[in-house]
């Protein structure tokens, strides 16, 4: 099976541990490009930063995207956004009442870094969670409608996710909007190898509404094999001939 291609991966030009120099070698092992944070702390924090990421990976033949924090990053000039391969956008914290909540505590919880979450019992307030679950779909519908990101990463990783079972805490109705969205935006739905999300009845209901798709395995470190998301399309027994492949798609 011909690997497919990976637009998620991480370099030291954000909090990846692995050289723009070294991800240009690894292609060989199989396709990937590179799609740092943006806004990242010193490194990735404006514009400028974001353009000279894009010519220095350019130069090296690498596919340039980047990894947009959706209602977070400053808005990218319309050039800077051509000149990437792809966008994708990613929610890693919400905004409610002007409060950021973050969700690292949960990502490390749910990648298996830390072995307790700490912040269930705040999370596991029903109208935080529906708060949480309407700012989401906001914040994506924007990301489509006025950042015109590519792909959604790791699409139903939240807080939440670190809770337990995606069934229970992402009732149906909210997943199929979320799924509307990026099936009406011709956006890819991101397989996150790192996360392990979405989970199957997502992307089963997902295939079934006519979506795509797109690997991206997320890591900040060596390239390994796709075991994991091999595995998840086959479970959901997804077409291989609707994933993205290192470009964003033509304006329709
Ligand atoms: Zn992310
Ligand atoms: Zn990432």
């Amino acid at each position: 099976m011909s690997a497919l291609f990976d637009h998620h991966v991480h370099s030291d030009r954000s909090d990846g541990t692995v050289s723009l120099a070294d991800r240009a070698k690894s292609v060989a092992t199989r396709p990937h490009g590179v799609s740092d944070h943006y806004p990242w702390k010193e490194k990735l924090r404006d514009e400028d930063d974001v353009k000279r990421y894009i010519d220095d990976a350019s130069r090296l033949g690498l596919r340039v995207g980047l990894e947009y924090d959706l209602g977070v990053a400053p808005q990218l000039g319309a050039d800077t956004r051509e000149s990437l391969h792809y966008l994708i956008g990613a929610i890693h914290q919400i905004s409610l009442d002007g409060k950021q909540i973050g969700y690292d505590d949960a990502g490390a919880f749910v990648k298996g870094r830390i072995k307790s979450f700490k912040e269930r019992d705040r999370f596991s307030d029903p109208a935080l969670q529906k708060r949480i679950l309407e700012r989401t779909l906001e914040v994506v519908a924007e990301g489509i409608d006025r950042d015109r990101i590519d792909i959604l990463g790791h699409p139903t990783f939240s807080a939440l996710q670190a809770l337990g079972d995606p069934e229970r805490v992402y009732p149906e109705e909210w997943q199929e909007r979320l799924i509307d969205l990026c099936v009406k935006g011709r956006i890819a739905i991101e397989i996150n190898e790192s996360y392990g999300v979405p989970h199957r009845e997502f992307l089963v209901r997902a295939a079934r509404a006519g979506a795509l798709f797109s690997v991206g395995t997320d890591t900040h470190f060596e390239i390994k094999p796709l075991d994991k998301t091999d595995a998840m399309i086959a479970a959901a027994a997804l077409d291989r001939g609707r994933f993205m492949a290192g470009s964003r798609l033509a304006p329709t």
